[in-house]
């Protein structure tokens, strides 16, 4: 079968790569349907050393076996990442996205889903409601990640927003705010992503400066989804004292952290990763969020490679593989 490999960086399309076999416990998918997003891109610039696998995490596919499972044969699913071996100490306290042993989706240790079948666990699937299209569910797991913003809020963080990063997942934060009763400004580098954003009631700003982004001040919370690590400094001076960082940008970068700032300030600082997919789903299912604004091609999966170089380009969003 054909998968977009990445091996230590170096991405090829294969065309004989073997089709995986479902053990129990495990389904095979039949793709449908993937996005590309940052961390495929950053995988490829060794965001993680030595990594060898099939690329992708964000997809949805058809259950072709499951054994010991065979009511999800034929289900059309979407599918949660990370898997958890349900018996250490982290998922003993219902950490499982944070498992010790965990292995990752198109990311450690599991092929992901740029390929014509690929495996998943069957407890990490979920049903696509009919309702749903599959370029509406290929979002769901960028879209939970959005989701994760708001579990990861402090309940006292107040309701000043601003969002740093005008790409995919900046703009789905910015949705889901908007769709959630918040009224988020979304500053970022390009003008044409932040009139997508526009178009969809968002209030965006242009900015083409450190200075610029410090001009902003004061706000209850600050989230950072610019993909890089660079501008963290300055998106700390727009806080308000005791205000909230939520950082979703996860970088091959490192970058110097003003600490004073975080300790005078009284700064609080949260990493968030990935979120609740019943949640994203829903507000699929129910129109709260419409992803679909933010595709900017299709390749057939014959043409992956060229998708993900069309992804890199700062003008894309979000570029779909269709087998
Ligand atoms: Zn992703
Ligand atoms: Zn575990």
């Amino acid at each position: 079968m054909r998968a977009l490999y990445c091996e230590e960086g170096d991405l090829s399309l294969r065309l004989d790569y073997p089709q995986p076999q479902p053990r129990p416990g495990e389904a095979l998918l039949r793709l449908r349907m993937a996005g590309i997003c940052g961390t495929d891109l950053a995988l490829t610039r060794g965001y993680k050393d030595g990594v060898s696998l099939v690329l992708g995490h964000e997809y949805v596919a058809d259950v072709i076996s499951a054994p010991g499972h065979e009511s999800w044969v034929g289900q059309r699913v979407v599918g949660e990442i990370n898997t958890a071996c349900g018996h250490c100490a982290r998922c003993s306290r219902g950490l499982v996205t944070h498992c010790a042993e965990r292995r990752v989706l198109g990311i450690l240790d599991w092929d992901g889903a740029l390929a014509d079948t690929f495996l998943s666990p069957v407890a990490n699937l979920y049903p696509v409601p009919a309702n749903v299209s599959d370029e509406q569910a290929v979002f769901t797991e960028p879209l939970a990640a959005a989701y994760a913003v708001l579990r990861d809020m402090p309940s006292d963080a107040g309701e000043r927003m601003v969002l740093f990063g005008d790409g995919r997942l900046g703009q789905l934060i910015a949705r889901v705010l908007a769709a959630e009763g918040f009224d988020p400004l979304l500053v970022g580098r390009h003008a044409a992503k932040l009139a997508v954003a526009a178009a969809a009631g968002i209030r965006t700003q242009l900015v083409s400066s450190a200075a610029e982004i410090r001009s902003h001040a004061e706000y209850d919370v600050a989230i950072d989804a610019t993909g890089s690590a660079q501008a963290i400094n300055d998106i700390l001076a727009c806080l308000r004292p005791r205000g909230v960082l939520i950082l979703k940008t996860t970088s091959a970068q490192t970058t110097r952290l003003d600490l004073a700032a975080v300790v005078v300030n009284e700064l609080r600082i949260i990493g968030s990763r990935c979120g609740p997919f019943p949640q994203a789903l829903a507000a699929l299912a129910a129109g709260k969020v419409d992803p679909r604004p933010l595709i900017s091609a299709r390749y057939p999966l014959a043409q992956a490679e060229q998708a993900m170089r069309v992804a890199a380009q700062a003008e894309s969003l979000k570029v779909l593989v269709i087998p």
